[in-house]
Order: C-alpha cells, then sequence, then structure tokens
C-alpha cells in the first residue's frame, strides 16, 4: 500500500473539492438528490461500483476520499455512507445477475439511491437480538418487524433492510437482506424527531407483513451454494457492507473535522483582541495543531482500511475499519470542539455555522457502531481479553 497518496487520487480529491465548494449548501431534501445527481454524473457516487454495471471501477479507497473531500468543503453526502458503498457493495458482491443489473446502474448514475435499515429498537448495538423476521407465503416473502434511525428512507427508492428467517435444516434464525421499495404496502415510516441539523432525516420503520416477490431477497432464494448468493449467505452479505460502512463514516467524520478546523484556523489568523492574531496564542494554537494531526493520523489508518477492504481482505479490513472509524469520531469531536471554542461567541452563532456540527459530529462517535463497541472489538479480536457480555 503506498503511503504517498498517487497523482490520480490527488487529482481526484482537487476535483471533488472545488465542485463540492462551488456547489450551494444542500439544506432540502430536493437539493441533495440535485447535488447527488451533479456528484453522480461526474463519477463520484458510483467511483466503487463495477465498470460492467456503470461504475468507475474504482473501490472503497476512491469513494471515501469523495466523501471526504465534499465534508471538508462543508457539503457532505451522508447517504453516500449507505447507497453506494453498503447497498452497492452488498448488491455487486451477492446479488443476483438481475438485481445488478437492475439496481448498480441507476445506483451509479445518481437516479436511484437505497436506504439501510438494520437498527432496532430492542436490539440496539446487539444486532444478534434483531427480530425482523421474514416467512414464506407461497413464492412471496413475507416481512414484519421494526428499525428505527433509519436515514434518508424519503429519499430513497428502496430500503436494504436486515431481517432473519428460519433455517429449514436447523430451524435457526439467521440474517437474510431484503430490497423493499418505498412505496410496498405495509412498509410505514415517520420521521424521528432529532435534535440535529442535517439534511438527511433518520426515520422509525415499521413493516407489517410486507409482502415481497422472491426476487427481492439478495441473492436470490432459496440457497444456492455457500456464499454464492441465497438465504445461506446474509451473514456474508451484512459482514460486506460493514467495512464500507466503517470507512465511510471515518470519511465523513475526517470531512467534517477538517472543515471545522478550517474556519478556526482562518478565524484565528484573522481576530485580533491584544496586539496579536488569537492564533499566536499557544493556547489557541496548539489544540488546532493537535485536531490536524489527529485527523491526519485517522485518514492513513483510514486508507489502510480502505485498501485491505479493495484488496479482499475482509478480515484484516474489520480491525482496520473498526480502528479508523474509531479514531475518526474522536478527532471529529474533538476538532469540532476546538473549531467552536476558537470563535469565542461567534462559534455559537448562526452565521459561523459551527455550533450545529457539535451534534453532527457525535454521529459518528455512535453510528453504525458506537466507540464502547469498537473498544470491546479491539480488546477481544485484537488483544484476546475475556468479554463482559
Ligand atoms: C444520525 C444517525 C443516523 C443513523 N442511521 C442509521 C441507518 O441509516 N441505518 C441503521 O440501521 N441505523 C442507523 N443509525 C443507528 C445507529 O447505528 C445506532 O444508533 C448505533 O448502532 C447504536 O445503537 P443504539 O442507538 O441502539 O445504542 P445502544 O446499543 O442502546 O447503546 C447505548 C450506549 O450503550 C453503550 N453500550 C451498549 N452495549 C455495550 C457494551 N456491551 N459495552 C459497553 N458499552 C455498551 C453504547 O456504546 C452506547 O454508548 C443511525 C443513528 C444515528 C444517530
Amino acid at each position: 500500500m503506498p503511503l504517498i497518496e498517487s497523482e490520480e487520487h490527488k487529482a481526484l480529491r482537487e476535483a471533488v473539492a472545488s465542485f463540492a465548494r462551488n456547489h450551494p449548501r444542500t439544506t432540502t431534501g430536493t437539493d441533495i438528490r440535485r447535488f447527488w445527481q451533479e456528484a453522480a454524473k461526474l463519477g463520484y457516487i458510483g467511483v466503487n461500483l463495477p465498470e460492467a454495471y456503470g461504475g468507475g471501477g474504482g473501490g472503497i479507497t476512491e469513494l471515501s476520499l469523495v466523501l471526504e473531500e465534499m465534508g471538508a468543503a462543508g457539503n457532505p453526502l451522508l447517504m453516500m455512507i449507505v447507497s453506494p458503498a453498503i447497498c452497492g457493495t452488498v448488491i455487486s458482491r451477492f446479488g443476483t445477475e438481475a438485481q445488478k443489473r437492475e439496481w448498480l446502474p441507476a445506483l451509479a448514475d445518481g437516479s436511484r439511491l437505497m436506504a439501510f435499515g438494520i437498527t432496532e429498537p430492542d436490539a440496539g448495538s446487539n444486532s444478534h437480538r434483531i427480530t425482523t423476521t421474514a416467512r414464506r407465503d407461497g413464492g412471496d416473502w413475507l416481512l414484519t418487524g421494526r428499525k428505527v434511525f433509519v436515514s434518508g428512507v424519503d429519499i430513497a427508492d428502496a430500503t436494504l433492510i436486515v431481517g432473519r428467517t428460519e433455517d429449514a435444516r436447523t430451524g435457526k434464525l439467521k440474517p437474510c437482506l431484503f430490497i423493499v421499495p418505498r412505496d410496498t404496502e405495509g412498509f410505514q415510516r415517520r420521521p424521528i424527531d432529532m435534535e440535529l441539523t442535517s439534511v438527511e432525516k433518520q426515520f422509525e420503520l415499521v413493516l407489517d407483513d410486507v409482502r415481497l416477490p422472491a426476487d427481492a431477497l439478495v441473492g436470490g432464494g432459496p440457497s444456492h451454494a455457500y456464499g454464492s448468493g441465497g438465504e445461506d449467505a446474509g451473514l456474508l452479505q451484512l459482514f460486506a457492507g460493514l467495512n464500507p460502512e466503517r470507512i465511510m463514516t471515518a470519511a465523513f467524520a475526517i470531512g467534517m473535522g477538517r472543515h471545522a478546523l478550517a474556519r478556526a484556523v482562518e478565524y484565528a489568523r484573522e481576530r485580533t483582541v491584544w496586539k496579536v492574531p488569537i492564533g499566536a496564542h499557544q493556547a489557541i494554537a496548539h489544540p488546532l495543531a493537535q485536531a490536524h494531526i489527529e485527523l491526519e493520523t485517522a485518514r492513513l489508518m483510514m486508507q489502510k482500511a480502505a485498501h485491505l477492504c479493495d484488496a479482499g481482505d475482509d478480515i484484516g479490513a474489520g480491525e482496520a475499519a473498526n480502528m479508523a472509524k474509531y479514531a475518526a469520531g474522536e478527532a471529529c469531536v474533538k476538532a469540532v470542539d476546538q473549531a467552536v471554542h476558537t470563535l469565542g461567541g461567534n462559534g455559537l452563532t448562526r452565521e459561523y455555522g459551527l455550533a450545529s456540527l457539535i451534534t453532527a459530529a457525535r454521529v459518528s462517535r455512535i453510528a453504525p457502531v458506537s466507540r464502547e463497541m469498537i473498544l470491546n472489538y479491539v480488546s477481544h479480536q485484537t488483544l484476546g481479553l475475556p468479554k463482559s457480555y
């Protein structure tokens, strides 16, 4: 893995930065769709998807770079974590030929978006406890359950729902993933009143015997050869989406942290209340320098994780993606906090737009997997320490 970014990646970074900087800030769902489609036209949204299905043929390395630069320009697209990264990866790797043809070109050209729903009210961080259940009814599936905090369901054409179904041989419940179009009967959504300034809304979902055709199951059913799709591959499908999700959340956090830091540095260079700009005081300069170092360090781990993920090393990428998400979330929270502080009273004004990032930055500490669950993972998986739960 080259530690120094290639000329090609530098050029992509600059092009995305200039595009995102010059685009008006997105404030409504319609704005997002427009921004999304323009970004897609330039090849940014589908950069990780296979060329054979209209994508750029790159990987999570390039997609995370795109999201980071959009965030650094103050114009992040949260749904990039979900639509091309999770859903696009799962469908590219495990979808049937028909699912790939139906979804991948549309996800790549921006004409369609897909949300991802796994979190449940009674399961939270413990995804082994999810109870959304799929049962067969003739050739169809009936899906019943509840989800919370699912982002962008209103602007997405479908949601990839993680459920469970009974294994015909063992009777045990195993994960299975379904593509549920937005307007399917019985698929209800209610926006959650979040104290979060974000254009993408979060939803509670209720699925009440939602009838889905057999081909809504990712990979098709019934069971195929192990790993090639169908009911048996749900766990592998789920794992395939997790690393991209964590790496992209790291990119989201690093972008936001860089954006806040840049605003603070700009302000600290100009603002003078004694004889010199406030940035000359080490009490202001050092925490900003520290924030920069922590964001850069987190980016290195993110790049390592993306490289492993693109090389197909899912296990190696798992550890690195968790550590990158942790480091980026922490660096983002600290950078935003210090940025707000640097601006004094102005840090809390709407004009400077930094205070709302205090809440937004916390998202990368909580989702898609909390800081504590990553510390648990590293304690158990990396350090071999015993489990408390
Ligand atoms: C803005 C936003 C967008 C989101 N978008 C999506 C989405 O698109 N799709 C989706 O499916 N989900 C989404 N989520 C949900 C997100 O993934 C969950 O919030 C996250 O997984 C944590 O689950 P929880 O909120 O139920 O917290 P809980 O699991 O209830 O955890 C609460 C606290 O307890 C701690 N904790 C729990 N268990 C342990 C333990 N064993 N050891 C130590 N500490 C522990 C956690 O670290 C946390 O601090 C989103 C959330 C937010 C905030």
